[in-house]
């Protein structure tokens, strides 16, 4: 079968049908920016080709199969199946203001191994496809449809380590940005890294609109090590050039994310305050602070209480710096950062289906 985000399968496929450009447009439209089913998109083919088209295409590579909506905040977490059974989960968050922002997964798993992640400790299933990627941001722009809203921020944050499946995520962002297929503003998606300095390169040249996120968490090599196993792989200097190149490649627009998880005792003293002001120091960088999300595989990590949060940010400003402290959403539905895991433990609900209109 042909994926829909397979332009070059599908141009195939529209010569053999001996279809013009534009009936391909609104089949396109139809599903990409009026969001409707595979069936409602085929329905605006000429009817002699709607058979083959319908046989033909494929729309979708994940199977939605439970929702859990928090009670507290506004998240969703999204449970998909791939074909092979693999797990998938998603996140939308719902701010007061209207905006919408869609987390999703670059891997079934990851293999960086991370202490403080419930995903890390997982293991690495595999990699997803381009394909498998895109569906997320489909199927939860599908649900948003309904309530009047839809996905205007991607974060490239949910299960997996998006560099270590660079072709897929790569081509997922060109699918994404491709004005004929979801036409997304760039600009609005990131994607967060433990730090693959090639890779974060590569991506900046080549899509010099998306944001980077580095998730640094320390700025001393021995803690950053035992937190991150990665880590050995590349120095603090090797990120902090990659992130300046990124920053130059991409005309200090947006400047790069460091995102810092705050952990009591192992990244919150005052030494590790010191290493992260001299890791800064002179790079033009927005600081993000990120409180621990308890999971149960780490009891050794505990989460710097928040008053303690609020001075070490406050220390960062001082000293110049551009820094906010992150707020979790959907820890009630184990759908906050580090929380995804293979299995997933939402609540089930009734999935209702999308009728054309
Ligand atoms: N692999 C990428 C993206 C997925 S993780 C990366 O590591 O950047 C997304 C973010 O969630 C990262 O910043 C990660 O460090 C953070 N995270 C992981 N586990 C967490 C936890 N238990 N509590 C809070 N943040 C966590
Ligand atoms: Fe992988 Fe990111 Fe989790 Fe580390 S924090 S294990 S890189 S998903």
């Amino acid at each position: 079968m042909i994926d829909i985000h397979d332009s070059a399968a599908v141009e195939r496929l529209r010569r053999q049908l001996q279809l013009d450009p534009h009936p391909l447009r609104r089949l396109r439209n139809a599903f990409y920016k009026r969001r409707l089913d595979g069936a409602c998109a085929v329905a605006e083919l000429p009817e002699a080709s709607r058979e083959r088209a319908a046989a033909e295409l494929r729309f979708h590579t994940l199977t939605l199969e439970r929702t859990a909506n928090s009670t507290v905040d506004g998240a969703t977490k999204l449970l998909f199946a791939a074909d092979d059974g693999v797990r998938v989960e998603s996140v939308i968050l719902r701010s007061r203001t209207g905006r919408t922002a869609l987390c999703i997964s670059s891997q079934a798993g990851c293999g960086a191994g991370c202490a403080f992640c419930a995903t890390g400790h997982s293991g690495l299933l595999r990699n997803l496809s381009s394909s498998e990627i895109l569906d997320q941001v489909v199927q939860a722009n599908r649900m948003l449809r309904d309530e009047g809203r839809r996905v205007r921020n991607i974060v490239l944050m949910g299960m997996g380590e998006p560099f270590h499946n660079e072709a897929a995520v790569g081509e997922a962002l060109a699918v994404l940005g491709r004005t004929d297929c979801f036409d997304h503003t760039l600009r609005h998606v990131a994607v967060s890294t433990v730090g693959v300095p090639a890779a974060m390169e590569r991506c900046a040249r080549r899509f010099p609109q998306v944001r980077l996120a580095l998730s640094l968490h320390s700025a001393r090599a021995a803690v950053r090590q035992q937190l991150i196993p990665t880590a050995r792989r590349c120095s603090l200097e090797e990120l902090r050039d990659a992130v300046a190149t990124v920053n130059e490649l991409q005309a200090r627009r947006q400047p790069v994310m460091v995102e810092y998880l705050l952990l009591a005792g192992w990244t919150d003293r005052p030494e590790d305050l010191d290493a992260l002001l001299a890791w800064c120091q002179g790079l033009h960088v927005h600081l993000n602070l990120i409180p621990f999300n308890a999971i149960p595989e780490a009891t050794d990590l505990h989460p710097t209480p928040r008053p303690e949060r609020e001075a070490f940010a406050n220390r960062l400003k001082a000293r110049g710096h551009r820094v906010t402290l992150r707020y979790s959403l959907g820890a009630d539905v184990t759908a906050a950062c580090g929380q995804l895991a293979r299995s997933g433990r939402s609540a089930d609900r009734p999935l209702s289906g999308t009728e054309c209109g």
